[in-house]
């Protein structure tokens, strides 16, 4: 039960989970699936990367690299915080996954072990939504405070869809039998937090979180001030009576 989503689908769930989204021209049919032979889903978790460089939605949705056909990811985010869709269907991004690894976003195991190529190996493409995060990757590009946002929320809407917890949220570098680093690098902040270091763990808490909140929700960006309790009955009573006595004198 963990079929691919729809074109319409996919937008409505990432629109309801607060991500501004635009339509890459002829994203509805470009994919991997007759090409390969190998039809998309069904589908078990999200792997998020970096691109590796600034403005690579073209590459991502349309051109590919070479002997890497395009699409290269479901999802293009860019710094902008806008979600770009590039594929419904199948696309290239995620290599060859360690058995083990894959394993433990599929049974959404609490800890996910560094991939073992002698674990055996699953073709990710075949099995995950895929996102690529515009980034240089480089250790000191910072992902700004709106990307960073997106990148929880569009993760946390399939979650929701498919009523996963946010163990299903996977980093390729955490499945590659390649030694892919990504994503890494700094984040600007997010809610009341400032600069931090981008982590899958921190990641999947962030998403955990939004999970625990209705879609529409935001995470408060400052703390507040607790505010004054409210006076009681007795206390606005006493203050009343005070200002009688006080007029009764004049
Ligand atoms: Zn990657």
């Amino acid at each position: 039960m963990a079929t691919p989503l729809t074109a319409d689908r996919l937008i409505a769930i990432l629109k309801a989970e607060g991500v501004r989204v635009s339509e890459y021209s002829g994203w509805r049919t470009r994919e991997r699936d007759d090409e390969t032979g190998k039809p998309f889903g069904p589908v078990h978790m999200i792997l998020n990367h970096h691109t590796g460089g600034r403005d690579a939605l073209d590459t991502v949705a349309k051109n590919g690299v070479p002997g890497l056909p395009p699409p290269l990811a479901q999802i293009y985010l860019a710094r902008t915080g806008v979600a770009w869709m590039c594929s419904k269907g199948r696309a290239n991004h995620a290599g060859l996954m360690a058995r083990n690894a894959y394993d433990s976003f599929l049974n959404e195991s609490s800890t996910h072990p560094a991939p073992s190529k002698s674990s055996g190996t699953v073709d990710g493409n075949d099995l995950s939504y895929g996102i690529e995060t515009e980034n240089r990757g480089d250790g000191a590009d910072i992902y700004p405070r709106v990307q960073y946002d997106a990148w929880v929320r569009i993760n946390a809407a399939f979650c929701r869809e498919y009523r996963w917890t946010a163990e299903s949220c996977g980093c390729h570098k955490e499945t590659s039998v390649e030694g892919k680093p990504d994503p890494r690098g700094p984040v600007e902040g997010y809610g009341t937090r400032g600069r931090f270091e981008f982590t899958p763990a921190q990641f999947r808490k962030d998403v955990a979180e939004r999970l625990r909140h209705a879609a529409s929700w935001s995470p408060p960006t400052t703390t507040s001030p607790t505010p004054a309790p409210a006076p009681t009955v007795e206390q606005r009573l006493t203050a009343l009576e005070k200002r009688v006595t006080a007029l009764e004198k004049e």
